[in-house]
């Protein structure tokens, strides 16, 4: 292929001067036929990836996604660009016979350079048998976290698409788009799609400009989350409900009390909703008080603050949400109200639920849980938790967050991390981080039993000090990498090489206290 000048390309057909990001390096990538991973995080700038590569290689990309309604927008905006019409196609149910006529037709005159399709509808034989004889650039799948039960939007037929793809035609490159972050999501579509040697290119998750602060929930609730709006009068807001009764309630309290707030949840009618979407948009309301089912797709770039009345059920879901404040790079303030009541609320959901999704649920909340009582930097677990590693001096936005504002007295541990390390060598690497802490106190469980722990002699070696501590340095030790937890066994600890240097050199871990949560056990959260 002759020599491409990759930003006249890319101003002639989007109009932008520059690339973002790791845009470039993708596009590369895929013009040279590899198959390529791409984690970035929303908004940036995944869709081009694959569109301008689809626009300059010969034959028509395949590209998956998950919703209609978001495929209905690429197309329309792609069509905006060229002076070909058929240059983009849905290709799904909502389609009659005339014009999936003339979009085959398309295709195979090689108008079209980008179809995109719902998974469900590529399984089709009659799509399969027509894709086949055709000239097929690559197979891009957008939100390819969808694969993995480990991703917030689980989709079975997503994993059916390299079969699908070897069906339609040798050696087509794939291209996996996701703004999920976590390794195991990551592993996951890499093993389904059977690109083992692709290309990954992963952006940083880091949004420096937010700040992360988690709060008390206590019978004050209402007062607060009123006075935290009320300071902020004026700036655009959105307040993340559980129940749909929650955000009734809030959005009158709030109203009542002189702020413009409106509602949003899937209860109201449609009207209601693009109704109240609109008004946030235009700025005739300062706050939306909201279920989750507000925001996808909404890009206001000056949302300020965004407040959690409820923890959300995991770090992937809390870092989605607080996402959508400060796009713009300006302010954005971040508070959730966190009680470990409302922990138990979100585990009774999921009661009921197929055993194994009742697992990964239960890991994933455990996960909120050290999130919230910890006193690490939020950034700093937030990235970890992604699979970055962030140092709080050198990093941006090192010192945006609650507890390095606020830092807790920091204590020489050294040698309870020892402790730490030996106990899960000796308990043979089996244990999760709830039996580790029962090893070290000298409580009994069925798990505890069963290998003979109780004989060794590590066994109540850290009676001395109360669970909760033992919990909170394993935490710590866990982010600092020299203990890992192994999601694939829900959560197995094992020793890293960073641990195995420690026990030999043994120099110093200041463990920091964790928030201490536990004097809200008794009370009533209203949602
Ligand atoms: P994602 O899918 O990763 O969430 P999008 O593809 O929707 O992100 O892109 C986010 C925004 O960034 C869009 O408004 C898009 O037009 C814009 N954008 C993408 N690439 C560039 C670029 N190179 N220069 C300027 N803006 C860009």
């Amino acid at each position: 292929m002759e020599q491409i000048n990759l930003h006249q390309e890319l101003k002639k057909y989007f109009g932008f001067n520059e690339f973002k990001g790791l845009q470039e390096q993708v596009i590369k990538s895929i013009i040279s036929n590899k198959d390529t991973f791409v984690i970035m995080p929303t908004g940036g700038g995944k869709s081009l990836c694959y569109q301008l590569p689809a626009l300059i290689k010969e034959g028509t990309a395949i590209v998956v996604s998950p919703l209609i309604a978001l495929m209905k927008n690429q197309v329309d905006a792609i069509r905006n660009i060229s002076e070909h019409h058929g240059v983009a196609h849905v290709l799904n149910s909502s389609l009659n016979k005339t014009q999936v006529k003339q979009v085959k037709e398309d295709i195979s005159s090689g108008i079209t350079k980008l179809v995109y399709v719902a998974p469900e509808s590529l399984t089709k034989t009659e799509y399969i048998e027509f894709l086949k004889g055709e000239n097929i650039s690559f197979l891009a799948i957008d939100e390819a976290h969808c694969i993995s039960e480990w991703g917030h939007d689980f989709r079975p037929e997503y994993r059916n698409l390299k079969n699908i793809i070897e069906r339609i035609g040798e050696n087509i490159p794939i291209i996996g788009l996701t703004a999920t972050a976590t390794p195991k999501v990551q592993e996951d579509i890499l093993k389904n799609l059977r690109i083992p040697n692709s290309k990954t290119f992963k952006d940083s998750f880091n949004r420096p400009n937010l700040y992360y602060e988690i709060r008390p929930k206590t019978d004050d609730v209402d007062s607060d989350i009123i006075k935290f709006v009320k300071k902020n009068s004026g700036k655009s807001g959105i307040i993340y409900c559980l129940s749909r009764k929650r955000v009734e309630q809030l959005s009158q309290a709030l109203q009542v009390n002189g702020v413009k707030a409106v509602p949003y949840h899937a209860g109201l009618d449609a009207k209601s909703r693009s109704r109240h979407q609109d008004m946030f948009l235009m700025e005739d309301i300062d706050v939306v008080v909201a279920t989750i089912a507000f925001g996808m797709g909404i890009d206001k770039p000056d949302v300020r603050f965004v407040v959690h009345n409820d923890i959300p059920k995991s770090i992937e879901s809390y870092y989605q949400e607080t996402g959508r404040a400060g796009r713009d790079g300006g302010e954005g303030h971040c508070v959730a109200y966190y009680n470990h009541k409302d922990i138990e609320k979100l585990e009774k959901f999921m009661s009921g639920k197929p055993i194994a999704e009742q697992e990964i649920g239960h890991a994933l909340l455990q996960d909120v849980v050290a999130f919230a009582e910890s006193s690490i930097s939020r950034r700093k677990y937030i990235l970890h938790y992604f699979g970055e590693e962030f140092d709080n001096e050198t990093g941006d936005g090192g010192d945006m967050d609650d507890n390095i504002r606020y830092p807790k007295k920091k204590k020489e541990a050294k040698d309870d991390v020892d402790l730490i390390l030996k106990t899960v060598i000796e308990t043979g690497q089996l244990f999760k981080s709830k039996e580790i802490v029962h090893t070290l106190c000298g409580s009994i469980n069925v798990l505890i039993k069963s290998n003979k722990t109780e004989n060794l002699k590590i066994f109540k070696a850290g009676k001395d000090k109360p669970a909760s501590y033992w919990t909170a340095l394993l935490r710590q030790v866990i982010i600092s990498g020299f203990l890992k937890k192994e999601l694939e066994s829900y959560g197995v600890v094992k020793l890293q090489p960073k641990g195995e240097e420690f026990l030999k050199n043994n120099t110093s871990f200041m463990m920091t206290e964790d928030n201490d949560f536990t004097n809200l056990s008794t009370i009533n959260t209203s949602s």
